[in-house]
């Protein structure tokens, strides 16, 4: 008994006691004038903005991030689970996902990575941020030609992103006709 809801998309898909929101929750919270400085980080929230670098000249207060409330919930935004088949390639496959990660978080504070594991001869990679989750998948997806199912839950909050497991080796023209 877990408590979650059977349908995605539904606020009750949230496990209980899980704070997590996305980064805009918290923005509309946090006082204008003021700066908040992630204790965990060191990411500046000012003006309803997340950013890296010194704080602004401003009265500083001290909190957590929402990114870096997610790792410590170990609850995930996006998760994404590689199979087999991409494992011949893992070389490969971890540095495209450090250099996705490298770039969107530059921008975008907020999107990290929290894991990469293996677990039950997938690559599992969790990500703080639905965005960077989807990022990685669109990279992974023209990288090696591997389309990747998207799920949504928690009003989008949270992002799914898994492969067929086999490989897809041979296109299929024309069976089934039009759709
Ligand atoms: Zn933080």
């Amino acid at each position: 008994m877990t408590g979650r809801a059977k349908h995605p998309g539904q606020k009750k898909d949230r496990p209980r006691g899980v704070t997590s929101r996305s980064p805009g929750v918290h923005a509309r919270g946090a006082k204008a004038a003021g700066a908040l400085v992630c204790g965990d980080c060191g990411v500046v929230q000012h003006r309803g903005k997340w950013n890296w670098g010194a704080p602004p000249l401003v009265q500083l207060s001290k909190g957590r991030c929402p990114a870096c409330q997610r790792v410590r919930e170990r609850y995930p935004a996006g998760t994404l689970r590689l199979p087999a088949h991409f494992l011949a390639h893992r070389q490969e496959v971890l540095q495209l996902i450090r250099n996705v990660e490298a770039t969107e978080k530059l921008e975008h504070p907020l999107e990290r990575l929290m894991a990469v594991e293996d677990s039950d001869g997938c690559l599992v990679v969790t990500t703080t941020g639905v965005h960077l989750a989807r990022r990685i998948a669109h990279k992974l997806a023209k990288r090696f030609h591997a389309k990747p199912r998207i799920r949504y839950a928690d009003d989008e909050e949270l992002v799914h992103v898994d492969w067929a497991p086999a490989p897809v080796t041979t296109r299929r023209r024309g069976a089934g006709g039009a759709r």
